[in-house]
């Protein structure tokens, strides 16, 4: 289940409202429209097209938090990010339990081209 942002409303939202027309109801239909066609990345909390979300599996999330860490001479071990997002509570504990599960390495949560390649992005040293 995809969370509805609560605390920002993304720029592109933002943008929609701004030029709808005058009216709640006809703002109500665009809205439904628009979130119809559009998903939110769950990473930046955008809306994009539906069929230009990426499929990122948190296999690739973790190993390229590492790799990244490793580049930057982070030690510390901590919960990327984006796991935040996806699991608010997750304890450290737990997380470390479930970066080694294959089975949850392999789900996959969906985000936009940009976060996509941002996370993927390995240091070519
Ligand atoms: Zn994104």
């Amino acid at each position: 289940m995809v969370p509805e942002p609560v605390l920002t409303i993304p720029k592109k939202r933002r943008q929609f409202m701004k030029e709808a027309p005058d009216s709640n109801a006809a703002k109500k239909i665009m809205l439904e429209e628009f979130t119809r066609n559009n998903a939110m990345c769950i990473n930046c909390g955008e809306f994009v097209p539906m069929e230009i979300l990426h499929d990122l599996s948190y296999y690739s999330v973790v190993t390229n938090f590492k790799l990244r860490r490793a580049a930057e001479g982070i030690r510390k071990d901590t919960i990327p990010p984006i796991i935040k997002k996806v699991y608010p509570d997750l304890e450290f504990e737990k997380y470390k339990t479930l970066k080694s599960d294959l089975n949850w390495l392999h789900e996959k949560v969906k985000v936009c081209e940009d976060c996509y390649l941002e996370i993927t992005t390995v240091y070519h040293l």
